[in-house]
């Protein structure tokens, strides 16, 4: 089994919470410029710069859960929660 430490727990929560800045970031950049406008300073298109930081979210997601720092939600709060969106949106 392995040993967690706080300042893992920590850390993986820093991290989660950078990732999570870095997505609003890149939506923000998909909603003022478009998804297929690429970024003069990267060189990648909005879309693609998107789809990478979802990634870098769902691994420390995993990586958060890994070391105890989350209690993954379950597959019904996940459709609970989509419900709750569906509810009050279009979508
Ligand atoms: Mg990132």
């Amino acid at each position: 089994m392995m040993t967690v430490s706080e300042d893992q727990k920590l850390e993986a929560l820093t991290i989660l919470v950078e990732e999570c800045a870095e997505i609003i970031q890149a939506v923000s950049k998909v909603k003022r410029f478009g998804v297929d406008t690429t970024n003069a300073d990267t060189g990648e298109k909005n879309g693609f710069a998107l789809t990478k930081e979802l990634a870098d979210l769902l691994g420390v997601i995993r990586l958060a859960e890994k070391h105890g720092a989350i209690d993954p939600p379950s597959e019904e709060m996940i459709e609970c929660a989509m419900a709750r969106k569906q509810s009050y949106s279009s979508l």
